[in-house]
């Protein structure tokens, strides 16, 4: 009897140490999506260049560079480097 009552209690710690294991997981998955989501300061983000042509930001592998500066589509690289359409003042 004393047997089987310490282990279900087993069982329910085990539970309970597997839920809260999975949560916290599951919370740190969340996070380091969130984390490469958003501008990154770590090292598995990409860089973000923007097109000198209509200033789109994009990642630094899906960009055309041409002449140090990068474009958003080879249409963009063709028409070559314009004044950005938004210049804060
Ligand atoms: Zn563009």
């Amino acid at each position: 009897m004393l047997g089987q009552i310490l282990l279900v209690i087993l069982i329910i710690l085990a539970w309970i140490g597997a839920r809260s294991l999975l949560q916290k997981r599951l919370r740190q998955d969340s996070e380091e999506r969130g984390q490469t989501g958003s501008s990154g300061e770590s090292a598995h983000t990409e860089e973000m260049v923007r097109c000198a042509r209509c200033g789109v930001f994009l990642p630094r592998s899906a960009a055309y560079p041409r002449e140090g500066v990068y474009f958003c589509s080879p249409e963009h690289r063709q028409l070559g480097r314009d004044e950005p359409p938004v210049r804060p003042r």
